[in-house]
């Protein structure tokens, strides 16, 4: 059991951070419109990104400050080469209680037994629609049947709780979100439904926003949705579920509900910079650190800096894009 004791991370605002989420590559197999940027930008290159080792070294150094809890992201994670044997590693780093997986679920079908050889049984795929023209249409990408095929194997393999990301956009996927809800009275999924955050310069303007007491209404036709009690894998989402389903609904209202006063996390971008937010652009540059032979005492000192920089609340707001300097799936969705 976590104890107060266990809390090295306490920021100014007594928030416990004990979660640190890591982006392990900048690259990406779809091209989602909501999170790539409109204006090119470069991808990094092999040696701006942090090795597994690099990675795990930072993660030695987090959990002796109370990180017990790490969830690998991107860019998509599974088309970083070596992954597996990353996660493996990684899962068997001493201090980690929990490990879990942010994927597109493009790679997952053949991979899956990889995933959970390494360890691995919490798995959060993004899925925006249900129909495979509009899949194409957000993601560029004709690859709806086999993400589909990957969450069904994933259920069939044990992997719980699979946790279905759906990003909700008006006069995008709007017309689905009941469909998607659904899903949750046939499957033991988490349908989760996330507030588009307009973010740097991606395609959709503040009018594509839905926000959740919108979507809520639209999937109470489903039925009454009863509050799930929270428990400590929760993070912001707000949990829910329909009278004799077998998964769950869940919100994460970013915007019209923000959960600052909550966050518990930190974020490794790919680059190797430690950020206390998403949404502000202060980061601290932990490869140089490690490339200069930095020392656990330098690179603890790091994660101090981080924490005292930590805002207490974003100002993303639904009429006014975040100016945040870097892109989604460098630092980590
Ligand atoms: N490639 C992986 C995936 O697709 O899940 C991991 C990285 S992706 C950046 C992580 C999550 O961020 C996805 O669920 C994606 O939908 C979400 N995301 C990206 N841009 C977003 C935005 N502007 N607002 C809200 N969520 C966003």
């Amino acid at each position: 059991m976590t104890t107060e004791n266990d809390f090295k991370l306490i920021d100014n605002c007594n928030r416990h951070l004990n979660y640190l989420r890591i982006s392990i590559t900048d690259r990406c197999n779809l091209q989602c419109r909501y999170c790539v940027p409109q204006e090119l930008i470069p991808k990094l290159s092999h040696t701006d990104i942090l090795t597994y080792e690099e990675i795990l070294r930072v993660v030695q150094a987090a959990t002796r400050l109370g990180i017990s809890k790490v969830r690998v992201t991107g860019g998509e994670p599974l088309v970083r080469k070596g992954v597996y044997d990353f996660l493996q590693q990684l899962v068997a780093s001493e201090g980690l209680k929990d490990v879990s997986l942010t994927t597109n679920g493009v790679l997952l079908h053949d991979n899956l037994p990889k995933i959970q050889s390494a360890g691995i049984s919490r798995i959060n795929i993004s899925l925006d629609t249900l129909d495979r023209q509009k899949f194409h249409d957000i993601t560029g990408f004709d690859d709806f049947k086999q993400v589909w095929q990957g969450i069904l194997k994933a259920h069939r393999m044990g992997f719980y709780p699979i946790k279905l990301n759906i990003v909700a956009l008006r006069g995008v996927n709007d017309m689905e979100l009941v469909e998607m809800a659904r899903l949750s009275l046939r499957f033991p999924f988490h349908i989760r439904f996330i507030e588009y955050m307009p973010i740097g310069r991606a395609a959709f303007r503040p009018e594509s926003l839905l926000l959740v007491p919108e979507i809520k209404d639209q999937i109470g036709v489903l039925g009454n949705l009863i509050a799930v009690q929270e428990d400590r894998h929760d993070g912001p989402a707000q949990r829910y579920r329909y009278p004799d389903a077998k998964g769950e609904v869940g919100f994460i209202p970013a915007i019209s509900q923000h959960f600052c006063n909550k966050c518990n996390r930190l974020r490794l971008t790919a680059s190797g910079q430690l950020r206390p937010c998403l949404l502000s652009d202060h980061q601290e540059d932990l490869k140089k650190v490690l490339r200069e032979n930095g020392s656990d005492r330098d690179l603890a000192d790091i994660f101090i800096r981080s924490v005292n920089h930590k805002p207490s609340d974003h100002n993303l707001v639904s009429q006014k894009p975040a100016h945040v300097c870097g892109q989604m799936r460098a630092i980590g969705g």
